[in-house]
């Protein structure tokens, strides 16, 4: 029996776990394991992507858990060099195949790529196959103002959610705000700042306060938020504990000493706006 945990409703009518499970830098061959682990403590949200070329080990395990299809959500996200129309709909068939599945539950266009201005092309192919109910729910990730006033003035479709870095190191409380007024959810990537905030010496005393690791009360923070938050870990141990953050809360003296930690060279990853990289 699955451990009751919170769900997003998005702007589609469709619910996501808030809490799941990414799998960036999980070597393909470990990956099935590393899933599988993480379903069998209770994870129902699984973050992938084509360029993480892990999607086969993703559909390893889900097929293994034997699960109701509907009790699993799966994202994954077009890779940077696929954008445009048509092979924006092939490379989508060539995951599907990868994940084993009939339908999808999130795709995500990974980076607006703005260099190549395939980005609002993309976007439509996004809106066919969500038409033809191949895939729930479509986003992106790493999208600015700009991106997003773009696809949504080509198509009049806003995007379910917007994957972008978000730790306490960089929380992103001005695009939030104007995702918050499109109700477009908030999907945080990098939630522990690549493992960087787990050491962090406020961190640490709100974690030993609540009697919790410091890795569960950055977690927690994302969950107060919010936000959708799938960190990242091989370690089963690990894969645990960052999901058993269900019985506890921040007060608002905890909340206040993070959000003091927000800081304007936090950011760790490449600035959307310049991020033409094609992987
Ligand atoms: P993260 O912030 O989740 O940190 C992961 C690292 O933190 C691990 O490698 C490990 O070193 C450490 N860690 C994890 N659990 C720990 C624990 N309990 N105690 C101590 N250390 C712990 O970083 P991430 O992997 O970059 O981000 C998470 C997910 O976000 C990715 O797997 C991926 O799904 C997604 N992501 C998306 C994008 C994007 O462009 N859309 C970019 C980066 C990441």
């Amino acid at each position: 029996m699955a451990v009751q945990q919170p769900t997003v409703k998005l702007n589609d009518g469709n619910a996501i776990p808030q809490l799941g499970f990414g799998v960036w830098q999980v070597p393909a061959e470990d990956t099935a394991k590393a899933v599988g682990e993480a379903i069998g403590i209770g994870y129902r949200h699984i973050d992938t992507a084509q360029g993480y070329e892990n999607e086969k080990g993703v559909g390893e395990a889900v097929e293994r858990a034997e699960l109701p299809r509907e009790e699993l959500f799966i994202t994954t996200k077009l890779r940077n060099g696929k954008q445009g129309y048509d092979s924006t709909l092939s490379a989508f068939d060539a995951s599907m195949r990868k994940l084993g599945l009939e339908v999808l539950d999130l795709f995500l266009i990974h980076w607006p790529v703005p260099e190549a201005k395939l980005y609002s092309e993309t976007w439509k192919a996004f809106v066919r196959l969500q038409g033809e109910g191949r895939v729930k729910s479509i986003g992106v990730s790493n999208f600015n103002p700009d991106h997003l006033e773009r696809i949504i003035g080509d198509t009049g479709v806003v995007p379910a959610v917007n994957q972008i870095e978000l730790h306490p190191g960089w929380q992103q409380r001005k695009l939030r705000g104007v995702l918050g007024e499109q109700n477009i959810a908030v999907e945080s990537w990098s939630p522990l700042g690549q493992g960087n905030f787990v050491t962090h010496p406020v961190i640490e005393a709100i974690a030993s306060k609540h009697g919790r690791t410091p890795a569960q009360a950055i977690i927690r923070w994302h969950l107060d938020e919010g936000l959708i938050v799938f960190p990242k870990s091989v370690t089963p141990s690990r894969i645990a504990e960052n999901f058993d953050v269900f019985d506890f809360t921040l007060d608002e003296d905890d909340k206040r000493k993070i959000a003091a930690l927000d800081n304007p060279n936090g950011k760790i990853g490449p600035e959307p706006a310049v991020m033409n990289v094609q992987f």
